[in-house]
């Protein structure tokens, strides 16, 4: 178990992140204007639009990733690869199978990261173009309980390789033993 960074950005992290989070932007509102889902791009080109992600799980039907823009710590997002707008086009297999990935990497957050009470999940799925993923959001012991967690304030990810590296050997322990 480690613990995560609790310190607050730096201006120049603040400014690079930034900078990423409008370069993205950019690129994701001009694929969607073009009808194009920025999600199965960047999986084809193996990152163009994302750029380098702090990888958690990377299998053939789904993949966890560190947020990008992170409410908290540890936030972390789960991909399914198939293009589907949202859950509710998944059958009866592949809803346990992406919500058993659920399960375990937040079993894993909570094992892994000190101070993790519960973790919250999230899916909206609800712009022009969409692609089925997940939010996994820490709630830590000095963050009030409810659903505000769900519209903290972003920031950049701190110690993103050393996260996800804790995070992902949890998983490997434990996932899928019941
Ligand atoms: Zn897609």
């Amino acid at each position: 178990m480690i613990t995560p960074p609790q310190e607050n950005p730096t201006e120049e992290q603040l400014a690079a992140w930034r900078e990423r989070r409008r370069s993205i932007g950019a690129a994701v509102g001009a694929l969607a204007e073009a009808g194009i889902c920025y999600q199965c791009r960047d999986r084809e080109t193996g990152g163009e639009i994302l750029g380098d992600q702090d990888v958690i799980l990377d299998e053939p039907d789904v993949r966890a990733v560190l947020s990008l823009d992170p409410r908290a710590p540890g936030h972390t997002i789960v991909v399914w690869t198939a293009h589907v707008h949202d859950f509710t086009e998944l059958t009866e297999v592949q809803t346990g199978r992406l919500f058993t990935v659920a399960r375990d990497v937040a079993r894993a957050i909570q094992e892994s990261l000190e101070g993790v009470a519960r973790v919250y999940l999230v899916t909206m799925c609800d712009g022009p173009v969409n692609h089925l993923h997940l939010q996994l959001i820490p709630r830590y012991v000095d963050s009030p309980i409810g659903s505000d967690r769900l519209v903290d304030p972003r920031g950049p990810v701190l110690d993103g390789p050393r996260i996800a590296a804790e995070i992902r050997r949890a998983y490997e322990a434990t996932a899928a033993h019941d």
